[in-house]
C-alpha cells in the first residue's frame, strides 16, 4: 500500500509556482500553486 502511494507522488508532474514561476521541491498538500515565499505574501 505504501509503496503505491510513493510511485503515485513520483509520478506526479513537477510543481512549478504561478506566481514566480520557481519549482516547488515540496509535495505538501496545503500549499496551492505557490511557493512558500508567495504564499507568505
Ligand atoms: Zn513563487
Amino acid at each position: 500500500m505504501l509503496e503505491n502511494v510513493v510511485e503515485f507522488f513520483k509520478n506526479l508532474p513537477e510543481k512549478t509556482c504561478v506566481q514566480c514561476g520557481k519549482k516547488l521541491e515540496e509535495q505538501s498538500e496545503c500549499y496551492s500553486h505557490s511557493c512558500e515565499h508567495c504564499n507568505n505574501h
